[in-house]
This record gives structure tokens, C-alpha cells and sequence, in this order.
């Protein structure tokens, strides 16, 4: 019993210093990058959080889809997120990244399978485009949901 009861607590620990250590590669296909980067800058600080740019997705465990993902990018992105060390969590941020928004009408040629069909998105964060506050939120319930695991 007391090893089982150790391992509960090495897993919470485990799962605590994961959720507050969350290094994100992020896709910046359009004008919702501007809130990322402006969440990422000193007034709304994501650092705080534990949450730190990377520019090289093996170095990552958060993945920020931003913007319109059409059919041509769809490979490039799927390839970034398996390049990412396991567990590996998917935060979709804005309407274009959470499901087409503006472009996702059915006539439209480039987006016939939309990037949330073949990725599993943990968080999606609304808005057009979202505000920092509401970017931060996001973010704040992947850590509850990481470490409520
Ligand atoms: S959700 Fe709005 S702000 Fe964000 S990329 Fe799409 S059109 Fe631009």
C-alpha cells in the first residue's frame, strides 16, 4: 500500500512540474500570431507560467496552432508535432486554428480536411482574434487539465 501510495505522489509531482513547464513551437500562419507574441511579451508575460518559446519542436511539449492550416501546410504541421517529445499537448488558438473560421465554408478548395481531424487539440481557445487574457486562460486550464491527469 505505501508504494502505491508513493507512486500517486510521484505521478502528481511529475504531472505539476510538467504543466508548469510547457515550452511551446508555435505556427504563425496569420494575424493571430500577433497574440501570441503580444501574450509572450513583457505586459502579459507567459514566461510566468512556466511557458517558454522554442524554435525547434523536439525541444517542445506545446504545440500553438495559430491561424488558417490549409491542406498544403497540413503535412508540414503533422511532421512538427511528431517531431515533439511525448507527452506532447495541442492548444488552438483563435477560430481559424479551432475550426477554419473565416475560410472554413465547404466550397473552399484548400481546407477539405481540417487540421483537427488529424491532430488531438487539448484546448481551444475562441475568438477573432483572441485576446492575450483569453490566450492565457487557454493555458491555464491545459495546466489544470495536465495536472488533474
Ligand atoms: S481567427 Fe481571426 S485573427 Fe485569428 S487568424 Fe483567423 S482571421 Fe486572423
Amino acid at each position: 500500500l505505501n508504494n502505491k501510495v508513493s507512486l500517486f505522489k510521484i505521478d502528481r509531482l511529475l504531472n505539476w512540474a510538467q504543466a508548469n513547464s510547457l515550452w511551446y513551437f508555435q505556427t504563425g500562419t496569420a494575424c493571430c500570431a500577433d497574440e501570441v507574441i503580444n501574450s509572450a511579451g513583457s505586459r502579459y508575460d507567459l514566461e510566468r507560467f512556466g511557458c517558454l518559446p522554442q524554435n525547434d519542436p523536439s525541444q517542445a511539449d506545446l504545440l500553438l496552432l495559430r491561424g488558417f492550416i490549409s491542406e498544403k501546410l497540413a503535412d508540414d504541421v503533422l511532421a512538427i508535432y511528431h517531431e515533439m517529445r511525448e507527452p506532447r499537448f495541442v492548444m488552438a488558438v483563435g477560430a481559424c486554428a479551432c475550426g477554419g473560421g473565416l475560410f472554413s465554408k465547404k466550397e473552399n478548395y484548400a481546407l477539405k480536411d481540417p487540421i483537427q481531424n488529424r491532430i488531438p487539440i487539448d484546448v481551444f481557445v475562441p475568438g477573432c482574434p483572441p485576446r492575450p487574457e483569453t490566450i492565457m486562460e487557454g493555458l491555464l486550464k491545459l495546466q489544470e487539465k495536465i495536472r488533474d491527469h
